[in-house]
């Protein structure tokens, strides 16, 4: 979980953004280590890729990329648009040559490869699949699927049985005398699918593959990927720019500019034949066995738009309901981290008429401190939960006293020095769940000589309120 969204990454969001343009290159060498001593299928080196060169629209398309993949890893590339993931794909596949740098692709240096044999490496090396499908508009369903096999020295009878096998496997097989648009875009994709393996091709390099998909095709897809990956052993390489197809990648290259800025290893996915690390059993390990289908990473996924929702909601309510649901799409992709500090600060700030939500700096910058608040306290109760769960009995003081620092200021008063020690009984009593949130509530609100804090109702609430959304956001992270 940690490593598509790390947690200490949501602390100090706005000093995040200062440091983040001056980053060293990551290293996209490093890998987990159940791929350690897997051949590296993919090499690039020094990668640039210059357009229109010398001339005034001259653009730097990748500036400077490195990385290894390993045979039978699953690589997610994920960046806003124009930030080049397209062009290192093509490159990849052949279709592209880079200005300078060298790409070595199954111990193929690319560069050094004739014309004749390019063609040869991207037919029966790499699979490839399209965001638009690239089907032939006027060739059948079966014809499509065989068309790459059109070179091979197999005759029409054997291409179209290998075609319709690989249609049924991909649940076509009632379609094959079809043309593309009758089918749905679903179908469309694993026709294109059903091509791009026709080959048998080891490494499968999909762009945008689901991205004009809806969501239940897209799942469809992304677990055939997934299991041409597990199961068929395909080395994928996909590219995406939505956060929410990041946890089924081994790992994800974050691309910004022409540049790879960050690589993270997910040690959520699973590999049935990976040696089994015994780790502890959180107590949302125990949550997670009432959803057996779901991973932590799913879970904070899918949490995160409540999250967003829940975040917003506490900091504001007197924006228009579209601004609102645009503010949670933002900061829900703040809590992914698809935004660093200085993206979020400019989706803030920038005007409703071009997308953004129209917030002035003060206030981009309040919310921005609200999330990272929010979000490092939760960071402390996880820290905090981690130790209790491995029998380390560390002093929850300090976590406690962090936490009434961020609940007081919804309080304008002054607390006595016996209040404040009430209220921290209160807090840790919260944290271990020896008391839920109305009766947090109900003892901030009860009168200090009956056992409680003394606060007014309106500051017990806000208190609470505010507890609540701290320990929401530990959830799933
Ligand atoms: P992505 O797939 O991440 O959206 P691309 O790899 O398609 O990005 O493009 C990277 C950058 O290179 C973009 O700024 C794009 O405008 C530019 N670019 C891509 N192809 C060309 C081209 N043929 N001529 C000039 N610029 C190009
Ligand atoms: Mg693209």
């Amino acid at each position: 979980m940690d490593e598509v969204t790390t947690t200490n990454e949501n602390k100090n969001i706005v000093d995040q953004s200062l440091q983040s343009e001056d980053q060293d290159s990551p290293d996209g060498s490093i890998v987990s280590p159940y791929f350690e001593d897997k051949e590296k299928v993919v090499i690039v080196n020094g990668l640039y890729v210059v357009y229109n060169t010398g001339k005034l629209n001259e653009a730097i398309a990748l500036d400077g990329i490195n990385f290894d993949i390993r045979s039978e890893e699953y690589i997610t590339i994920f960046g806003p648009s124009g930030c080049g993931k397209s062009t290192v794909l093509n490159i990849i596949a052949g279709l592209e040559i880079p200005s300078s740098g060298n790409v070595t692709v199954i111990d193929q240096d690319l560069a050094s490869l004739s014309s004749d044999e390019i063609a040869y490496f991207h037919r029966n090396s790499v699979g490839m699949i399209f965001q638009q499908y690239n089907l032939i508009p006027t060739l059948s369903v079966l014809d499509n699927v065989i068309l790459p096999l059109v070179f091979e020295k197999r005759n029409v009878r054997e291409r179209k049985k290998l075609g319709k096998e690989m249609l049924r496997r991909l649940g076509l097989g009632d379609f094959e005398k079809r043309f593309p648009q009758e089918l749905s875009g679903g179908q469309q994709q694993r026709v294109g699918i059903a091509r791009a393996l026709i080959t048998d091709p080891p490494i499968i390099l999909a762009d945008e593959a689901v991205g004009n998909l809806d969501s239940q095709s897209a799942k469809n897809v992304l677990e055939i990927l997934d299991d041409l990956n597990l199961k068929s052993k395909k080395t994928i390489i996909s590219v995406t720019h939505n956060p929410e197809h990041l946890f089924y990648a081994d790992r994800v290259f974050y691309m910004r500019d022409g540049k790879l800025v960050k690589v993270e290893i997910n040690k959520e996915k699973e590999r049935e034949d990976a040696p089994q690390i015994t780790k502890e059993r959180t107590e949302f390990d125990i949550l997670l066995q009432s959803f057996p289908d779901l991973s932590p990473m799913h879970l904070h996924v899918m949490l995160a738009p409540f999250k967003a929702k829940m975040l917003v909601a506490y900091f504001l309510s007197r924006f228009e309901s579209e601004e609102i649901k645009h503010l949670e799409e933002i900061v829900k992709n703040r809590l992914l981290n698809a935004l660093d500090g200085e993206q979020l600060f400019s989706e803030l700030t920038k005007s409703t008429e071009i997308g953004g939500v129209g917030m002035t700096a003060p206030m981009a910058k309040k919310l921005m401190a609200v999330i990272d608040d929010v979000m490092d306290r939760s960071v402390m109760i996880k820290d905090q939960n981690e130790s209790l769960k491995q029998g380390r009995n560390k002093p929850m003081e300090k976590l406690i006293d962090r936490l009434r620092h961020s609940l007081l200021e919804e309080f304008e008063g002054e607390l006595r020095i016996d209040e404040v020690k009430a209220l921290n009984r209160g807090i840790e009593y919260r944290l271990l769940s020896k008391i839920n949130r109305e009766e947090f509530m109900e003892y901030l609100d009860r009168p200090f000589s009956d056992g409680g804090v003394g606060l007014n109702r309106k500051t017990a609430k806000k208190l609470s309120r505010k507890m609540e959304l701290i320990m929401l956001m530990e959830y799933g992270q």
